[in-house]
Parts: structure tokens; C-alpha cells; sequence
């Protein structure tokens, strides 16, 4: 089975990218930054986007699809955006490469064949959909438009770590548009309580929703809501993000519509997306140094049965029962798999199943047989108990419920340890030094304070909390008034 994963105790990160390797979700590639996403890790992948996709469409949203190019001309057109984005966009000059290759037999790029207009491989999609939306919208009637695109974009990152943070990534983009500022603000904040909702009832990851600060609001924007993580080495994810766009983009692409008065006003508009990087939150909140711990609800096979015996006939009776265990499981909604793969050990077996995380393990063997049991092994809590045959499906299906809910619970008794309010910068340094976690200071409103923070302890603000204390306070840096507590912490 190999040697074992390095501790989290030890190396974090380390453990982290052994984890996803050796659990079969995604390996490095060929392209600088970009993985491949492998189809253990793209199972779990397809039950969050199915999830979500049917959450969007009970909201009133369709999707759709947009081109993966940009022409130049369209993506300078808002200003912040272009600028914000500009640093790490990939573009395309060329449209062909020379068919004789040169001396040394490589093929060049043709240089006769240069582009007129460069096209930037979309960042974010906001610069090609409203320029889309503008020949879509002419009248109040036309609004609101709700639609979603699943997608991969590209952001030409310098460090990048499988999931967390890739050039290539994948994701679904929301982009909306509507007649009032009320209303885009609404979607806004509708938006990101789904991603908390999903992130907690289906991920069993709490978050903290909340506002960002200027200084982390996405480019373009003119409020970021998000829900932020906390991973199990006091670091915080960025989960989602949900963006006011205002009127930025309508007035970018000049998209204007009829009031229901007679008038004519910019159209207003929100955007909001979650990533691939959510597998790399899932593994972070859950997982332990014997691998990858799934919440059921992600699990592509949530129990599996493993035989064990010595001979074919102990085989062909243990299959049987374990047959009609798969049937039943499946007839309550159970995923599971009998593995009777005949070239691996169970003890292999047992091994690799708690490394990609199978909520619950099944053994039969010819004692079972005898007495009528079954052997149970939970991979959360990695307790074992034998339980009768005929109390089985019963059994497996309430721990579906039970290990999501204890998950949820666990990750979140984890976060509110780890949420530290403090009141001065000594503690504050403190605190992040030998805890780390969300720490909750007041905070003066500047982005230079913010700034400052950042360069003398690498913490940034990661949300000003929608849900926080209505108290006054002094900046834990400057002293100068604060309005409320912000949450500060190292992140991803
Ligand atoms: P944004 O458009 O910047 O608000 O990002 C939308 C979502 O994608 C957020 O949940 C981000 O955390 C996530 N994200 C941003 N950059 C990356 C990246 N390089 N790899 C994976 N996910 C990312």
C-alpha cells in the first residue's frame, strides 16, 4: 500500500498534496499551473456543480454559454476590471503555427498569421456577457436577465497549488441584470446564501458570511459579499463570492433600457462564482492523516461492501449476501459497490478506501456468515462495531444523516474555537503566531491600516461579518474609531 501520508502535524501542505495525489482526485500536468483533475475527483466535483445547478434553477436562473475569447477591445472596456485582471490574463497573438517546421524540425508560429485584434482567454466573463446583454435589453421588459455558465477560465497565477489555486481552473459565473439597484442588490446577497447554504448543508462546511473590505473586492465591483473557511491549520478559504457590479458594466458597454415611465436608465448588474478551489476546501476541512474524510452528500460511493475468504466457495456464499445488501442499500438511495476484485487483499482494500474517504466500510467474512453480522466501520470516527445483518440497511442509511451532520458539527466546533477577539496588536501578533484562525479585531476602515496589517503579519481582513456585535471600538493598530470587529486571518 506504500508508506503512509505525512502527519498534518507535520507538514501541512505536504500532506495536503500527497492527499489528493494518492487519494486519485488531481495530478500536476504538463502545463505549468494547470492540473488534471482525475475521475475520483471529478465525481465529487459533478455532485457539487449537480447540486448547485439545481439550486440556481430553483432560483429563477438558465444557463448558457459564452465564448472562452475575449477581443482586447472588449476586455479593456471597464476600466478597474481590465486593470485588475490585466496582470495575470493570458492572450492570444496568433492564430496558426507554420506547417514546415524549421531547421531543427520544430514548428514556428506562422508570423504572416498575426492577429488583427489579440484576444485575452476570458479571466472572468463579465466584459464578453454584457457586451452580449446589449443587444439583449432594450426595454423594463427585457429585465431581469438570470443566467449561469459553467466554465473553465484562465488566470495566469504565479503560485498556484492543485485546486486551491490553478491557472486553468473551473467554475460557474452568474451574471444578472436588472432594472433597479434594490433588486441587483437582492441577487447579490440571494446568491451568497446559497453558497453558504450549500456550503453547509451539502459540504458540511461552515462559513462566515459577510462583506470584503476595498482592498480584496473583486475588480469591477462595487460591494463582494463571500463566504470564507476556516481549514484545519488555522488558515482561511475564500469559498465564494457574490459582486455588486452597479452600473459599471452597463455604462462599459452602454446598455441602457426603456423604464416603464418613458425613461431611460443604465442597466444594473451582479456577477458571483465558486470554483474547483471548493475541492480543495472540502479536503482541507474534513480530511485526516489517513486521508480524505467525504461528507455523503459528496461521496461517489458512500459504502462499500469488501469480502473476505479464503476460497471460491466462501466467495460465491459471502456474494450472495453481499448482493442483497447492494440492492437494498441502493433501494433506500445508497450508493455502494461491492469490491470481489480478486487481485487486491482486503487489507489493501480497507486501506485504500479510507484514503479516498468512503464514508462507511462493510466487511463479510465467513464468521459473519455463521452469526448473521456484518462488520461496520465508520471512516469519520474510524470505529468499528458488528451489527446484525437484518439491521444493516437500516443502519447505513441513518449514518448517511448522522456522519453529515457530525462533520458539520465537528468543523464547526473547530471554527468557533479558532475565532479569537483581541484588542490590542501584541496580542493580535500573538494569537495569529501560536493559533492562528479567524481573529476579531476592530479596525479603523482604511485600506492603509489594512495594508499595514498585512505587511507586518501577512493577515488580511478576510470579511467584515454580516452577523457581528454592534460595538464600537478603537483600531487594534492605530487606535483611531472603528465602527465594528472585522475578521482578520492568514488565507489561502
Ligand atoms: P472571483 O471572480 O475572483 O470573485 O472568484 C470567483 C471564485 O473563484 C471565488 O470563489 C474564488 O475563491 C475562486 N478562485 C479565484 N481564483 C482562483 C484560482 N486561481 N483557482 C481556483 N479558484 C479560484
Amino acid at each position: 500500500m506504500g508508506k503512509n501520508l505525512t502527519k498534518r502535524s507535520e507538514d501541512y501542505s505536504k500532506w495536503y498534496n500527497e492527499l489528493v495525489v494518492r487519494a486519485d482526485l488531481a495530478e500536476n500536468s504538463a502545463v505549468r499551473g494547470c492540473m488534471v483533475i482525475k475521475p475520483y475527483g471529478f465525481a465529487i466535483w459533478e455532485k457539487m456543480q449537480a447540486e448547485l445547478d439545481r439550486m440556481f434553477k430553483e432560483t429563477g436562473h438558465q444557463n448558457a454559454y459564452f465564448p472562452l475569447f475575449v477581443p482586447k477591445s472588449l476586455f479593456e472596456a471597464e476600466e478597474k476590471n481590465a486593470e485588475g485582471f490585466a496582470k495575470e490574463c493570458a492572450v492570444v497573438t496568433h492564430y496558426r503555427l507554420k506547417n514546415d517546421p524549421d531547421k531543427e524540425g520544430k514548428l514556428m508560429v506562422d508570423p504572416e498569421a498575426k492577429l488583427e485584434e489579440e484576444l485575452v482567454v476570458r479571466p472572468t466573463s463579465e466584459a464578453i456577457i454584457w457586451n452580449t446583454y446589449k443587444n439583449w435589453i432594450q426595454s423594463y421588459r427585457d429585465l431581469p436577465i438570470k443566467i449561469n455558465q459553467w466554465a473553465n477560465v484562465v488566470r495566469w497565477e504565479m503560485r498556484t497549488r492543485l485546486f486551491l489555486r490553478t491557472a486553468e481552473f473551473l467554475w460557474q459565473e452568474g451574471h444578472t441584470a436588472h432594472s433597479t439597484k434594490q433588486e441587483a442588490l437582492e441577487e447579490t446577497e440571494l446568491m451568497n446564501n446559497i453558497y453558504a447554504e450549500f456550503a453547509e448543508n451539502f459540504m458540511a462546511i461552515p462559513v462566515v458570511k459577510g462583506a470584503k473590505t476595498e482592498n480584496e473586492r473583486f475588480a469591477g465591483a462595487l460591494e463582494t459579499y463571500c463566504i470564507e473557511a476556516l481549514m484545519q491549520d488555522g488558515k482561511a478559504l475564500q469559498a465564494g463570492t457574490s459582486h455588486f457590479l452597479g452600473q459599471n458594466f452597463a455604462k462599459a458597454f452602454d446598455v441602457k433600457f426603456a423604464t416603464k415611465e418613458g425613461g431611460l436608465e443604465n442597466v444594473w448588474a451582479t456577477s458571483w462564482g465558486v470554483s474547483t478551489r471548493l475541492m480543495g476546501a472540502l479536503i482541507m476541512t474534513h480530511s485526516d492523516d489517513n486521508g480524505l474524510v467525504l461528507p455523503p452528500n459528496l461521496a461517489p460511493i458512500q459504502v462499500v461492501i469488501v469480502p473476505i475468504y479464503r476460497n471460491e466457495e466462501q466467495l460465491s456464499q459471502i456474494s450472495e449476501v453481499a448482493n442483497q445488501l447492494v440492492k437494498d442499500l441502493r433501494a433506500v438511495g445508497v450508493t455502494v459497490k461491492f469490491d470481489d476484485n480478486d487481485n487486491q487483499k482486503p487489507g489493501w482494500k480497507f486501506a485504500q478506501y479510507e484514503l479516498q474517504g468512503v464514508p462507511v466500510r462493510l466487511a463479510l467474512g465467513p464468521k459473519d456468515l455463521e452469526k448473521g453480522t456484518v462488520e461496520l466501520a465508520r471512516r469519520d470516527t474510524l470505529t468499528k462495531e458488528f451489527v446484525n445483518r437484518d439491521e444493516v440497511v437500516e443502519k447505513v442509511k441513518n449514518l448517511m444523516t448522522e456522519i453529515q451532520d457530525s462533520l458539520f458539527e465537528k468543523a464547526r466546533e473547530y471554527r468557533d474555537e479558532h475565532i479569537t477577539e483581541v484588542n490590542t496588536f501584541e496580542e493580535f501578533k500573538k494569537v495569529l503566531k501560536e493559533k492562528g484562525g479567524f481573529i476579531s479585531a476592530h479596525w479603523d476602515g482604511t485600506s492603509e491600516t489594512e495594508n499595514k496589517i498585512k505587511d507586518l503579519t501577512k493577515a488580511t481582513i478576510r470579511c467584515i461579518p454580516f452577523e457581528r456585535k454592534d460595538e464600537a471600538g478603537e483600531c487594534v493598530l492605530t487606535g483611531k474609531p472603528s465602527e465594528g470587529r472585522v475578521l482578520f486571518a492568514k488565507a489561502y
